[in-house]
């Protein structure tokens, strides 16, 4: 579904060049829930908005359902960011004027037609918070609401950036459960861009980054259930 081949990145400042990724290649199923991880710098949410059609790679290719999205003219790519992808933030980026459930319907242009935006919210256990405005929530359900709303649009592929970063570590599982049920339960590729190494436990593939490079490719066959993750 998604393969990136000997993907480079750099970014010029001033006479001084940053290569923030260096000849990465990885691929990516349908329906895999792929955790990112590496230490602050190496590259990763470069890498995660290359995915997401945000950032343009300087070499290599980028496919996507066998369509090189670096090739792309800005329409079509702003056609691939809108159609196929989706993205969670770590500060969860909610309207602050509106309920959960229009947060969630306004994603995929569903205002106005609740009906339709609240399996989503019912899919991150959040009906009984619908009415209530993001400054009523907590941090972890605010972020569900961000992940209904993004899943709302049904995007081929999820992009998270960090989205555990702002809560704690039980919070973040739960977090975590939601969005490996999400790509298991769907079409969706779920990538999840993180530093918590204890995270990995619950992915179907880990791509460790250093330094703008790929240390290693862990597939996990059987990740582990949330019951069973220990974490500190
Ligand atoms: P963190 O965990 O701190 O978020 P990261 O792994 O996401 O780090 P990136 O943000 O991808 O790291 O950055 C990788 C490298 O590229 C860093 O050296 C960073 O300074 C540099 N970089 C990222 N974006 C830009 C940019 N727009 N302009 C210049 N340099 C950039
Ligand atoms: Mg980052």
């Amino acid at each position: 579904m998604i393969s990136f081949k000997n993907i480079s990145k750099s970014y010029q400042i001033g006479d001084q060049e940053v290569n923030a990724l260096k000849n990465v290649s990885f691929e990516i199923e349908q329906g895999e829930f792929t955790v990112i991880l590496g230490p602050s710098g190496s590259g990763k949410s470069t890498a995660l908005n290359i995915l997401g059609g945000i950032d343009k790679a300087t070499s290599g290719t980028f496919l996507f359902d066998g369509v090189a999205i670096n090739a792309l003219s800005d329409a079509k790519l702003s056609d691939y960011r809108r159609d196929i992808v989706g993205f969670v933030f770590q500060f969860y980026n909610l309207i602050p004027s509106l309920t959960a459930l229009e947060n969630v319907g306004i994603a995929a242009q569903l205002t106005g037609n609740q009906a339709l935006a609240a399996p989503f919210l019912e899919s991150v256990g959040l009906s009984h918070r619908k009415n209530n405005f993001p400054a009523q929530l907590s941090g972890g359900e605010m972020q569900r609401v961000s992940i209904a709303r993004a899943l709302a649009k049904k995007p081929k592929l999820l992009l998270c950036d960090e989205p555990t970063g702002a809560l704690d570590s039980v919070t973040g599982l739960k977090i975590i459960d939601i969005l490996r049920k999400a790509s298991e339960s769907s079409d969706t590729a779920v990538v999840m861009v993180t530093h918590n190494a204890e995270f990995a436990q619950l992915a179907h593939k880990v791509i460790r980054l250093h330094d703008g490079e790929v240390a290693t490719i862990e597939k996990n066959s059987g990740p582990a259930a949330l019951s069973e993750v220990n974490i500190s």
